[in-house]
């Protein structure tokens, strides 16, 4: 007997690899083996052609030139060689990054390293809906700055935010423009120069691709990027990251880089009727819950959701068939209330009661309603549990109440 396996609404979290994707990659683990550094013989060439072929695939989905792209062993590490990169070279010259407080922690964190050595870090705040302002980066550029990280879409709500507007704030002023990609990347259209992007980091497995494979797009004209190597060695990929280069993988990125842009179009019209009908459903059948972030200006198969009077924690258990995240993140001593949530202002209460569900390639029509079904019953269940519902059913307010201290 088989067990049904759990329902995935976790594409943000990482995909699984598109089966043509294998398929592409398979021969450079066997027979095509070669290190793509080896100039001296067939095996070395067949590798690095693959690599070159790769590389075209994933520039054409940004509108960059190949030679722009350097890989890497996924966002985490392109978001660091970006960021502090980018303020090593310029070293005294520029030392103030300006970021938002919420993008992916590979971005905060990198900030952070740069701040305990002095660097000066201004960090945004957004709107209810989760949006920065090209205002907002204007007001904080200072004669200072090296260095503007604001992320394309955002990976717990799928927030777009203004980039070509923030991009030409940043052009405007002559300061470096970085963009974490990985959530956007060939779902939705992005082009380098239009949008004024000098850096963009992305990342194989949140699209179709395999996992520990990246790419970081450097501009090289106007402006020229200047980097300082985070990995030091052979001076791999014109210096800027060294290593010998894990060829089936940067095949396989290649490969879903291809597939999904090509499909773009047909698979945001899919996915956002999927996703539509299921926040339909939810907000019809539920009362008292609340979509996060724009409405319009979200990747089309996310939807994060907030589920008032509810843990959580209580309702991921009780939907042991899902496979989707909450608004909490476990940290090694407690639940931590999402800070994204957090960031556009709602309660802890509301962090902790939301869930993101994020659908993907091989969602399907029949799954979406299964959750929709499973939502409805154990939503109603938890709360013919709680008795700050029933006080809500009663009609008390419940911010007139006084709690107790603890
Ligand atoms: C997943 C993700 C990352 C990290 O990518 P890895 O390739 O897993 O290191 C960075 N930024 C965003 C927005 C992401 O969603």
């Amino acid at each position: 007997m088989t067990v049904a396996r759990p329902i995935y609404l976790d594409h943000a979290a990482t995909t699984p690899v598109d089966p043509r994707v294998v398929e592409a990659m398979l021969p450079y683990f066997t027979d095509a083996f070669g290190n793509a550094a080896s100039r001296t013989h067939s095996y070395g060439w067949a590798a690095e052609e693959a690599v070159e072929r790769a590389r075209a695939q994933v520039a054409r989905v940004i509108a960059a030139d190949p030679k722009e792209i350097t890989w890497t062993s996924g966002a985490t590490e392109s978001n660091n060689l970006a960021i502090k990169g980018v303020v090593e070279y310029l070293a005294e010259s520029a030392d103030h990054v300006v970021t938002v407080i919420t993008e992916h922690k590979a971005v905060l964190d990198s900030c952070k390293y740069l701040e305990r050595r002095g660097t000066k870090v201004t960090y945004l705040p957004v709107d209810r809906e989760g949006l920065v302002t090209p205002q907002q980066v204007a007001d904080a550029i200072t004669d200072k700055t090296a260095l503007v990280s604001v992320m394309l879409a955002n990976n717990e709500t799928g927030v777009i935010q203004p980039l070509a507007e923030i991009g030409a704030v940043c052009r405007a002023r002559k300061v470096l423009f970085h963009t974490d990609a990985t959530q956007a990347f060939a779902k939705i259209p992005i082009d380098v120069d239009a949008m004024n992007i000098d850096l963009l980091s992305a990342s194989a497995h949140k699209t179709y691709g395999p996992k520990g494979v990246g790419a970081l797009y450097v501009r090289r004209r106007k402006p020229r990027v200047r980097l300082a190597p985070q990995i030091h060695g052979g001076g791999h990929e014109r210096g800027n990251r060294s290593g010998t280069l894990n060829v089936p993988g940067i095949v396989g990125f290649g490969t879903a880089a291809e597939l999904a842009h090509t499909a773009m179009a047909d698979e945001t019209a899919r996915l956002r009727g999927l996703r539509d009908h299921l926040r339909d459903r939810i907000l019809s059948e539920n009362e008292h819950v609340f979509v996060n972030g724009s409405p319009q200006r979200v990747l089309p198969g996310h939807l994060n959701i907030s589920f008032a009077y509810i843990e959580g924690e209580s309702l991921l258990m009780a939907l042991k068939d899902v496979a989707l995240s909450s608004g909490s993140a476990c940290t090694s001593a407690s639940l931590e209330p999402s800070y994204v949530l957090r960031a556009m202002g709602l309660n802890d209460e509301l962090a902790h009661s939301s869930l993101r569900m994020t659908l993907g390639r091989f969602t399907t029509r029949d799954e979406i309603d299964r959750v929709a079904d499973l939502l409805r019953r154990h939503v109603t269940r938890l709360r013919e549990m709680s008795p700050l519902w029933e006080m809500v059913q009663d009609g008390i307010d419940l911010n007139s109440i006084q709690w107790a201290a603890h």
